[in-house]
């Protein structure tokens, strides 16, 4: 089954530390863009089988639900999608009304992913947010009432002055409002984020790393205490309610993406689209492909993916499964150097299947560097 990407590149303000391939809102580019998405999703449509789509920014929820229904349409005049199908549209609070919900879920949305970062309000200041703790408690219960109920908050840690107690106040604030699903990532600053000479102005520290593992530890304990199950480095679910979409990135799955800068796997051809928005457009509007980059992949590349990725989760890697696709016994080819982090605690082996423990997972990159 294919997972369906469609990227939106619009922003309504841009966040100091952000990195992805966004820009400023506007109306007018807005509307050409989506027309040039539902293009590209017709061109391609080849009916094969999806069950997820997914809308990733920037922005998605800054499109009107209707654009939305147009483009799940394009998606489903174009493959097989599933009935039961993931449909997932990450969203900012300070977009969220219980009608533009509901207009969502009319046009066939059916999963939420609220782009939170922080429950304090002097953090999301900091992160140059344009919503309060408050504001996006209030989103995820407008989200709830519309009627969509698989809901995602996106956390972030290791915020500038974040201490163990701001995190401890944010996580709880999270079980206290419900989603079915957190994810929970570390900020990382690019070299010339906006927010570092923030920080370097107004003296705004980072805790070292040990108290960053240890709010890392205390976060996933304590989220796993109040009914969440880890499954990946950097996300958590109720039973049932794990990200189909994003597991396709774990699991040597496949997927197709639409938009500037979006990427496509599949038969192992690798390919990204250019990333300039009005480049993309131009590209569709003369009919020309929009990817600026197509490789086709080695069998050992793709081996050396499948295993780095399926290590993020607390599944782990399926040495059998990895066998009967890659014809390549792991623990034969890597066992000496993988023997070393099962000896420190960091990985564990157990019949066919090999996963890094909560340890090991905060060394994960120095554990997937014997794959790569
Ligand atoms: S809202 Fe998200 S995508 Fe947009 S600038 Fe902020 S962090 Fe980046």
């Amino acid at each position: 089954m294919l997972g369906l990407y469609l990227h939106i590149p619009f922003c309504s303000h841009i966040c100091n530390y952000c990195n992805f391939n966004r820009g400023l809102f506007d109306a007018g580019l807005k509307a050409r863009y989506v027309a040039a998405l539902e293009t590209e999703i017709r061109r391609a449509g080849d009916g094969g089988a999806a069950d997820t789509i997914f809308f990733g920014g920037g922005t998605p929820s800054l499109l009107e639900p209707d654009e939305v229904g147009r483009l799940i349409e394009a998606c489903r005049g174009s493959f097989a999608v599933s009935p039961d199908a993931e449909v997932t549209l990450e969203t900012n609070p300070e977009t969220v009304t219980v009608d533009r919900m509901r207009g969502f879920l009319q046009a066939g949305v059916n999963r939420v992913s609220l782009g939170v970062q922080s429950l304090h309000d002097r953090e999301l200041a900091r992160l140059g947010r344009q919503h309060s703790a408050a504001r996006a408690a209030d989103a995820l219960l407008q989200v709830k009432s519309a009627g969509i109920s698989d809901t995602s908050l996106d956390l972030m840690l290791w915020l500038p002055e974040q201490r163990l107690e701001d995190l401890q106040g944010t996580v709880e604030g999270l079980i206290a409002l419900e989603p079915s699903h957190a994810s929970l990532y570390l900020l990382e600053l690019y070299p010339n984020a906006p927010l570092r000479e923030e920080m370097a102005r107004s003296h705004w520290s980072l805790v070292p790393d040990d108290d960053a593992a240890d709010m890392y530890l205390w976060a996933m304990e304590r989220l796993e205490s109040a009914g969440y199950t880890q499954y990946e480095i950097s996300n958590v679910a109720r039973t049932g309610r794990r990200s189909r979409h994003n597991l396709k990135y774990w699991t040597d799955g496949e997927w197709l993406g639409f938009g500037c800068g979006a990427h496509t796997t599949r038969g192992g051809v690798r390919t990204k689209n250019v990333s300039s928005t009005d480049d993309y457009i131009a590209c569709v509007a003369s009919g020309r492909s929009p990817a600026v980059e197509v490789r086709r992949m080695s069998t050992e590349e793709r081996l050396g993916d499948a295993l780095f990725t399926a290590l993020r989760l607390t599944d782990g890697i399926n040495l059998d499964d990895i066998r009967a696709r890659y014809g390549v016994d792991v623990w034969e080819r890597y066992g000496a150097e993988l023997a070393v982090h099962v000896e420190a605690g960091l990985l564990r082996r157990d019949g066919p299947r090999l996963w890094l423990t909560r340890q090991g997972m905060l060394l994960a990159h120095e554990v997937m560097t014997v794959f790569v």
